[in-house]
């Protein structure tokens, strides 16, 4: 075992050397070693993927809805008539030459550019593809309204007498409780679809769950879940933000698991689990957030470059270049860098015991050295296919006093100490066992339901 650590070790300044080692069995012998820590991978679709075996019936009620922000949205000035249109923004428009393409009095060109770039530093500059909708009367401009993120709307207004002044409109939000619940038959994120949950939420469930489950192979049909979460709505019903979620449960094959969020007197939240204690963190589950994986699977395989089949000391995680790449705990880099084989590598030490490895990063991020500290769950870099990889993913490797162990399957966490939640977590805790029950009965066939 330490010789296959050095040999890994002196592998990372190997170059090409690694390559033309295929046919004497000593080199073969180097070859395997060297499988164990610089894997190069080829990706497959299909049967594997997370997104082809599960999808879910789902029922969804809103529990409580609190108006926010309580501006009044301003009214339009002038009511729409034929010289209103929409403009679309084009590549390397400046407002200097939207101004011109909207035909805007030349005289007041500076005063509109002025008031249109003064809020840049907080919103931003224009960007080609944007929507703008323009009112013009009289033949001239007199407003100009730009729509920002949350709702937001940019609007300019004047003429080219009186000059032209920009104002922010904070559109009026209501935050809200969602409670989503169902049961699965087929997936996680195909539900995420039918009702609406935003990405992000199954996303952050999994990551709450993900210590004590594997999603791609523990759920099974019939399995039900709730989850509560917040969001912001405009007064049109766009859903423009995605808060925390409240609280949340899995109960799979009987057993529940569950997470309910309170928040202390001085303002920090944490989570209790379904016995009511505070579980401590492990490791997350999945380095790149889970409904960005297009494909994972593990075991031998052919390999695409060195041409030899091995077995594969990694998961691999295909998804879109770019998608932020996340340190699963708490720990140091031991390595970051570029290897020919593993492309763009971080490597991290978890205290003494576990080390976890990322492979064919398309870049790791900026100040990321060896002896960096970095938390769980911290962006390291981003998907990509450096290396001897023949399509963008991510490999992923964990090991244990440097023996590779199934990551998707390792137990890190350890024992949470007593219970101690709130009565209010305690009785949100009941409230769930019973829905589940009510979920699982009304799911079940007529047949066993008549026999209960
Ligand atoms: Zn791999």
């Amino acid at each position: 075992m330490a010789r296959n650590v050095w040999v890994a070790r002196l592998s990372i300044l190997l170059l090409g050397g690694v390559l033309i080692a295929t046919t004497s069995r000593p080199c073969q012998r180097f070859l395997r070693a060297l499988d164990v820590r610089l894997a190069s991978d080829q990706i497959l679709f299909g049967d594997e993927s997370p997104f082809q075996d599960l999808s879910t019936t789902v029922s969804g009620e809103l529990l409580q809805t609190t108006l926010i922000n309580q501006t009044p949205a301003n009214p339009f000035q002038n009511p729409l008539n034929d010289d209103d249109l929409t403009h679309k923004v084009q590549k390397g428009t400046t407002v200097a030459s939207l101004w011109a393409s909207l035909r805007g009095a030349p005289k007041a060109a500076g005063e509109f550019a002025k008031a249109f770039m003064q809020h840049d530093k907080k919103v931003g500059a224009l960007k080609a593809g944007e929507l703008l909708e323009v009112k013009r009367r009289d033949g001239e401009i007199v407003e100009v309204r730009r729509q920002l993120s949350f709702g937001d709307t940019m609007v300019v207004e004047g003429n080219s007498d009186d000059g032209y002044s920009s104002r922010i409109e904070r559109a009026r939000l209501e935050q809200r409780e969602r409670k989503v619940s169902g049961t699965i038959h087929s997936s996680l994120v195909s539900s995420a679809n039918a009702q609406d949950i935003p990405y992000s939420v199954i996303d952050d469930f999994v990551d709450l769950f993900g210590e004590r489950v594997e999603f791609n192979k523990d759920l099974q049909p019939g399995d039900t879940f709730t989850i509560v979460f917040e969001e912001k709505v405009t007064d049109g019903g766009e859903i423009v933000d995605v808060g925390v979620i409240k609280s949340a449960s899995l109960r799979i094959r009987g057993q529940m698991f569950a997470v309910v969020r309170d928040v202390q007197k001085d303002g920090t939240a944490r989570y209790f689990n379904e016995k009511g204690q505070i579980p401590t963190k492990g490791f997350l589950r999945y380095p790149v957030q889970y409904t960005r994986i297009s494909s994972m699977f593990s075991k031998a395989r052919f390999h695409p470059v060195l041409k030899v089949k091995r077995p594969h000391h990694g998961v691999d995680f295909s998804a879109p270049v770019g998608t932020p790449v996340r340190s699963v705990g708490e720990g140091t880099v031991v390595f970051a860098g570029y290897s020919p084989s593993a492309g763009n590598m971080v490597r991290i030490a978890h205290g003494q015991r576990y080390t976890t490895e990322y492979m064919h990063l398309s870049k790791i991020s900026k100040g990321l050295r060896k002896g960096s500290h970095v938390d769980r769950g911290m962006v390291i870099g981003a998907v990509g296919s450096t290396g001897l990889s023949s399509g963008p993913h991510l490999h992923y490797g964990l090991f244990d006093k440097g023996k590779y162990i199934d990551p998707m399957r390792a137990k890190i966490a350890s024992d949470p100490g007593p219970a101690k939640a709130p009565p209010a977590v305690m009785a949100a805790l009941d409230a769930m066992r019973r829905e589940h029950d009510a979920v699982a009965l009304a799911s079940e066939p007529a047949s066993r339901k008549s026999k209960a």
